[in-house]
């Protein structure tokens, strides 16, 4: 029987020993069973999202002629203008295929609370546009649930890498190098809990990642009542597209953890890596979010503030004459730096 894999460790073709059950090279002498050079497809990876069908409901709706936002609400609860780029263009729509959210996480933060927590960091700003104060003390401001897919997720990784260890002997007549190969194999299993994706497609996904973290302990099981007030964005990303977003990140990981574990002086290099997922779920929930959009010269800028802790994200709004009082080219910007530091939880077992 032909087998086409290649041996993880010198690259010869592997011979299927079928009597033993393990897969030989002829070249190096290893042994592998023949499990080890599995490769799982990523159908199948994405297949195990599948296990737990999504309920699916047509919902009413409201669409932005304007940005194309489209969000989930009672009539009573949208408002004139679209929350996302401030036109005044909602009109009602059936959104079909409308996924009911697992768990939400409540605000903590109230209307007012969250119209002083912008005014104040605003007027904190000395190079902003008055207009922007403006919009938020007329009440522009809405609560928003914004879609979020969390993902946990055990990941075996496979690696096999080589490290060469050289050593010379000198005498007075000659000079021997030994150069002497390691073959290190390590399968580690690593346990994601609730990593989050975005799956809106209004926020900016460089202002989620400031916007966060969320306190996911606080998450409660799905609640309509819980929608008053406020509008629900419709997720725009699948469960699959989302994981797609996020699954280099898990894998790189996930190797970086093997590759730590191979304890070695000389430099190790990967031979093989695989990475075969035990289990994959995704939870779909929606995450607080007050926002306040202003447009000015045909831009609209969007600021964003975690409706759990009250970190607030955005882009300032310059006011060109104040900006002039200052020296030409004062850099003002964006107003919180960070990264993506709330990917969950790594166990290594
Ligand atoms: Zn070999
Ligand atoms: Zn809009």
């Amino acid at each position: 029987m032909p087998y086409s894999k290649t041996c993880p460790y010198c690259g010869e073709p592997l011979r299927l020993n079928e009597a033993e059950k393990t897969a030989h090279c002829d070249a190096c002498e290893a042994e592998l069973p023949p499990e080890e050079l599995l490769v799982q497809r990523e159908e199948a990876v994405l297949g195990l999202l599948q296990e737990r069908p999504q309920k699916q409901a047509d919902r009413d709706g409201f669409l932005c002629e304007n940005c194309g936002a489209q969000v989930i609400a009672d009539e009573a609860d949208v408002s004139s203008f679209c929350c996302f780029c401030g036109a005044p263009a909602m009109a009602p729509m059936m959104l079909p295929d409308t996924i009911d959210p697992e768990a939400v996480l409540p605000f903590a933060i109230d209307r007012v609370q969250a119209q002083d927590r912008f005014a104040h960091w605003f007027s904190r700003k000395k190079l902003i546009d008055p207009g922007f104060l403006h919009a938020v003390r007329s009440g522009r401001v809405s609560g928003i649930y914004v879609p979020f897919w969390l993902f946990d997720c055990e990941i075996e990784t496979h690696l096999h890498a080589v490290s060469t260890a050289t050593s010379t002997l000198r005498t007075d007549r000659s000079e021997v190098m030994t150069a002497k190969d390691y073959f290190h194999y390590r399968a580690v299993t690593a346990d994601y809990r609730s990593v989050p994706v975005l799956a809106s497609e209004k926020v900016n996904g460089h202002l989620a990642d400031l916007l966060g973290p969320f306190d996911l302990t606080m998450l409660v099981p799905f609640d309509p009542a819980l929608m008053a007030g406020f509008v629900a964005e419709r997720n725009s990303l699948t469960a699959q597209q989302a994981f797609r977003q996020v699954r280099e990140q898990l894998e790189a990981d996930s190797l970086r953890a093997a590759r730590e574990s191979i304890l070695t002086d000389a430099y190790a290099q990967v031979k093989t890596v695989r990475h075969l997922y035990k289990t994959l779920r995704a939870q779909y929930v929606l995450m607080p979010v007050w926002t306040v959009n202003y447009s000015r010269n045909g831009f609209t800028h969007q600021f964003f503030m975690n409706g759990q802790t009250g970190k607030i994200v955005g882009e300032v709004p310059l006011s060109l004459s104040r900006t002039l009082q200052w020296f030409a080219g004062v850099a003002a910007g964006v107003a919180a730096a960070g990264e993506l530091v709330w990917v969950a939880v790594n166990k290594l077992r």
